[in-house]
């Protein structure tokens, strides 16, 4: 028993430096996934439990396997300290082992290595999909803005923006205050890149390092907001992107759209009185509109809130809740949206995202654009084969 409690000391390293010839090892990792089965012995046909998932420490990701995990299994996110992990190489990749001579334990994310952005590898905005860790970005921050979240029992602030290089945009979220404004140019590592909603989105906690930076091969902020709009079918192609520009013409509205009533706490649409998440609320009416906009190479939704619904709608909620006492049948308010919106060419700028249904479109900004007559009739007559050659 003594030689198993007096384990030899191995040395600690950082997962991008893992290497067969070094092994067993000591790591410091954060549990990005975890599966828990149950495999049969060959030997005498005897169950036994084994994980497997990936790791990461903000210098690479590598999988692991565990025999023997904890019962309760492990969260997700959660940052562990392994003593006596076996690597091996498999495909040409390094792997870890967790045995039964391995000692794990739960550790501080304060304990993850610190990542210095000269180690690790450029990466350009295109070159972001998840799941992605041990790299670093030079990019321009378009815009970013604070914003509060209930994280469990936690209220806890989360800055939500885009960043922009010259190959693109991507999303991001920080649980860590950087002071990062708007316009400026900064490098970027320690952080990870995970999918939200369709998209890469980059995420920086309080391991991630910011540096500003010159940047003058960074896209001007301005320019990239007046991006001129593209084609439906292209933004339909790129599976939608965090900053999209589109105009078309407005050919109709999905339900529900109009008068719709919402959870208190989620906001969620409510319906017949009951909350996906809340069961029975009392729900709050709100104004929205799901836009149909077609640019002759496709068409994709626009989810409209209240602000740019009674803009272009010319009607306030206080409106449509006086007409629902006077008439009580919400679908008038959906049609009478339909009738002052449908054939109005539109501007939309915002982020979107692609499904099953195709790219929905959450705006920043909707803009009416004024119809040229001449040229609306001009293209009117080249989509009909009319044009001039
Ligand atoms: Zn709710």
């Amino acid at each position: 028993m003594a030689s198993r409690e007096s384990a030899p000391s191995v040395p600690e390293v950082r997962l991008k430096d893992l290497s067969p010839a070094v092994s067993p090892i000591e790591l410091v990792a954060r549990i990005v996934t975890f599966d828990r089965r149950e495999v049969t012995r060959r030997a005498d046909g005897s169950r036994r439990p084994l994980a497997s998932g990936l790791l990461s420490d903000g210098t690479a990701s590598v999988r692991f396997t565990w025999w023997d995990p904890p019962r309760e299994g492990l969260e997700r996110g959660t940052v562990v300290r392994a003593v006596g992990a076996e690597v091996r190489e498999f495909r040409g990749r390094p792997e870890v082992t967790f045995t039964w001579r391995t000692r794990v334990g739960p550790a501080s994310p304060a304990e993850l290595p610190r990542v210095d952005g000269e180690e690790v590898p450029f990466r350009t905005v295109r070159e972001l999909v998840a799941p992605l860790e041990g790299f670093r970005l030079e990019a321009r921050v378009v815009r970013v803005a604070p914003r509060s979240v209930t994280v469990g029992e936690e209220r806890r602030v989360v800055h939500e923006g885009l960043l922009a290089d010259r190959t693109g945009a991507v999303a991001l979220s920080s649980w860590s205050d950087f002071g990062l404004v708007a316009g400026e140019a900064v490098r970027v590592a320690g952080g990870y890149v995970r999918t939200f909603r369709g998209r890469p989105q980059l995420v920086l906690d309080e391991r991630a390092t910011v540096v500003r930076i010159e940047g003058t091969d960074l896209p001007d902020p301005t320019e990239l907001l007046r991006a001129p709009p593209r084609s439906i079918a292209r933004v339909e192609d790129e599976g939608g992107g965090a900053a999209v520009a589109v105009e078309g013409l407005v050919v109709g509205l999905l339900p529900p759209s109009g008068l719709v009533y919402r959870c208190p706490t989620c906001q969620r649409s409510v319906k017949n009185g009951l909350c996906r998440v809340h069961g029975q609320v009392d729900g709050q009416l709100d104004l929205r509109a799901r836009i149909v906009l077609d640019d002759g190479t496709g068409s994709l939704t626009v989810n409209a809130g209240r602000a740019d619904t009674e803009r272009l709608g010319g009607l306030t909620l206080d409106d449509a809740r006086r007409r629902l006492r006077d008439q009580p049948d919400p679908s008038l308010i959906a049609e009478e949206l339909l009738e002052r919106l449908l054939g109005r060419r539109l501007r939309v700028r915002g982020s979107g995202t692609r499904d099953d249904f195709g790219v929905t479109i959450t705006p920043e900004s909707i803009e009416p654009v004024e119809v040229d007559l001449d040229s609306t009739a001009e293209e009117l007559a080249t989509r009909l084969g009319g044009g001039r050659s």
